[in-house]
C-alpha cells in the first residue's frame, strides 16, 4: 500500500491535477493522497500559500477580508471551473471569509490553501475528504504530538479505502489549526505513510527525483539515484528543498521508503530515500561515488569575537550561546580560534535590531576585546557517506573553490564525516555551487 505526497507544483492548475489524478488511478496500491496548496502556474506566479501571507497582511493594513481573499477565492474557482466539476466551493469560501472576518489566526489562514485543494481533489477523485485537524495532532506548547498523531490516525483510516488529506496543518489542543515550517506537507505525507504503514511514502513533484545539486543553478545536473536519511537531512536542511528535512522523522520509525517522483514524467522511476546504507542492495542498489550531492543556502549573519586568552576563560562560549538562546535564536555554526570565535546565525531570523540587542547583551557578559559582523554569508555542503573514513574530499573541495577563485571564510566537518560545510561570501554562491558539482560530481 502507498500514501502519495502531490506537492504545489502538482496541484497548481486544472491540467495539473488532471495529471495528478491520472497518476492516482493508474495505482491501485495508492490509496491515501495528501496535497498541498496550490503552486506557482508559471515562473512569475504566486503561490496560494504565498497569496494567503499577503492577504493576512493586507487587512492588518485594512483592507477588507472579501477584497483580500479574493485573489485567492479566484484562483479556485478558476481551478473548479477548468475541471469541469460539479461541486460548489462558495460555502466553504463564505466560511473562511467570515472565521477570517471574526479574528481567525495566521496560521488558520495559511492552512486554508492545503484545505481547498484537498476538498476540490477529493470531489474530482470521487474520494472521502478528510481533514487534518481530525489527524495531526500538536501540543499545548505547540510540538507537533508524533505518538497520539499516529494512535489517533491510524485508527480513523483504518475503515476508509480512500481519502484525500490536506498536508501542512493539524490542530492544537485547544481546536485552534497549526501549521508545520514551510514546506510542510511532505511532514504530513510522512505522518500519513506511518499511520498506515505504507510500503513506500511517494512523493510527487515537478522534477525527476533528488539532482546531485539544486538544478536551477547546475543545467542538466545528475539525477540521484538512492540516497539515506541522513544525507536527505543534511541536503535539504542546506537548502536542497525538493524534500521537507523533517519528513524523514516519521517514516524512519517504521523504515518506510521514500520514492520521490515527477507528476510530469510519471514514467521516470525517480530517488529513492532508504533508512540505512545497509538498503544498498538488490532494488535499492547504488554506484559507487565520494559525494551523493551539493547544495547550500544564503543570507547568513557571522558575529565574530576576539579576546585575548579567550582560550582561559571558562564559561566564555556558553555566555555567548546563552545571549543568543535567549533572543530566540539557534546558531548554525561556532569556529573559533585561539581568541576568537565567531557565532554563525541564519540572517533571515535576526533583524538589525535584534542583532543591535544581541551585540548589546553579548559586550556586556562577555567584554570582549572586539567584536565585528560578517554580513551576507552563504553556506555550501558537500553531503555523502562516501567520504566516511576516506581520504581526499577536503582536498577536491578547496581544489574546485580555489581554482574558481572563491574564498573560503570558514571550514566545518562534522564529526560523522558525512559533510563539509564552508562559508564564503554570499555574491560568490553561485559560482560555488557550480564548481563543487563539476569537480566532485
Ligand atoms: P512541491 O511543490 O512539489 O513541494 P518544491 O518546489 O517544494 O515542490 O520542490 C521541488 C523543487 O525543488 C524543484 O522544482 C527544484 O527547483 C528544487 N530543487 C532544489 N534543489 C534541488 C535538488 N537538489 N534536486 C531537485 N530539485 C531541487
Ligand atoms: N503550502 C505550504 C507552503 O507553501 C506547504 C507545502 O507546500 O508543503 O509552504
Ligand atoms: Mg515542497
Amino acid at each position: 500500500m502507498k500514501v502519495a505526497k502531490f506537492g504545489g507544483t502538482s496541484m497548481a492548475n486544472a491540467s495539473c491535477i488532471e495529471k495528478v489524478k491520472n497518476v492516482v488511478f493508474a495505482d491501485q496500491d495508492i490509496h491515501y493522497v495528501v496535497v498541498s496548496a496550490p503552486g506557482k502556474r508559471e515562473k512569475t506566479d504566486t503561490k496560494i500559500t504565498d497569496l494567503l501571507y499577503k492577504c493576512n497582511d493586507s487587512i492588518k493594513y485594512g483592507q477588507s477580508v472579501k477584497e483580500a481573499f479574493k485573489p485567492v477565492a479566484d484562483r479556485f474557482y478558476t481551478i473548479i471551473e477548468e475541471l469541469g466539476i460539479e461541486f460548489d466551493i462558495s460555502g466553504e469560501i463564505n466560511t473562511i471569509r467570515k472565521n477570517i472576518s471574526e479574528g481567525a489566526s495566521l496560521d488558520y489562514i495559511v492552512s486554508r490553501g492545503e484545505y481547498l485543494s484537498a476538498k476540490i481533489a477529493a470531489a474530482y477523485f470521487g474520494w472521502d475528504f478528510i481533514d487534518a485537524i481530525e489527524l495531526v495532532k500538536f501540543d499545548e506548547d505547540g510540538n507537533f504530538d508524533a505518538e497520539l498523531t499516529n494512535k489517533v490516525t491510524a485508527k480513523k483510516l483504518k475503515g476508509i479505502k480512500n481519502a484525500v488529506i490536506p498536508g501542512f496543518y493539524g490542530v492544537l489542543p485547544c481546536g485552534s489549526v497549526k501549521t508545520f515550517s514551510r514546506g510542510g506537507s511532505d511532514i504530513s505525507g510522512a505522518i500519513i505513510a506511518r499511520a498506515v504503514n505504507a510500503d513506500i511514502y511517494e512523493n510527487w513533484t515537478d522534477v525527476d527525483g533528488f539532482m546531485k545539486c539544486d538544478p536551477r543553478l547546475v543545467e542538466n545536473a545528475e539525477l540521484i539515484d538512492v540516497l539515506t536519511y541522513k544525507e536527505l537531512r543534511e541536503l535539504s536542511y542546506m537548502g536542497a528543498n525538493v524534500l521537507h528535512p523533517d519528513s524523514i522523522f516519521p517514516v524512519r520509525k517504521s523504515d518506510i521508503p521514500i520514492n520521490i517522483k515527477n507528476t510530469f514524467n510519471p514514467s521516470a522511476k525517480g530517488t529513492f530515500i532508504v533508512p540505512t546504507t545497509h538498503f544498498f542492495d538488490g532494488k535499492y542498489k547504488r554506484e559507487d561515488s565520494i559525494i551523493t550531492g551539493v547544495a547550500g543556502k544564503k543570507d547568513f549573519i557571522g558575529i565574530a569575537l576576539e579576546k585575548s586568552m579567550m582560550n582561559n576563560e571558562l564559561g566564555f562560549g556558553r555566555r555567548v550561546l546563552n545571549v543568543i538562546e535567549d533572543n530566540g535564536l539557534s546558531f548554525e555554526h561556532m569556529p573559533s580560534g585561539v581568541d576568537t570565535l565567531t557565532v554563525i546565525v541564519d540572517g533571515h531570523k535576526l533583524s538589525e535590531e535584534l542583532l543591535k540587542k544581541v551585540i548589546f547583551e553579548i559586550e556586556n557578559v562577555c567584554e570582549p576585546d572586539s567584536i565585528h559582523v560578517i554580513r551576507d554569508l552563504a553556506l555550501v555542503a558537500v553531503v555523502g557517506h562516501g567520504m566516511t573514513s576516506k581520504s581526499g574530499t577536503a582536498y577536491k573541495v578547496f581544489e574546485s573553490l580555489a581554482k574558481a577563485d572563491i574564498n573560503i571564510k570558514m571550514i566545518d566537518q562534522g564529526s560523522s564525516e558525512l559533510n563539509i560545510i564552508i562559508a564564503i561570501e554570499g555574491k560568490d554562491y553561485e559560482k560555488a555551487i557550480s564548481a563543487l558539482y563539476n569537480g566532485l560530481v
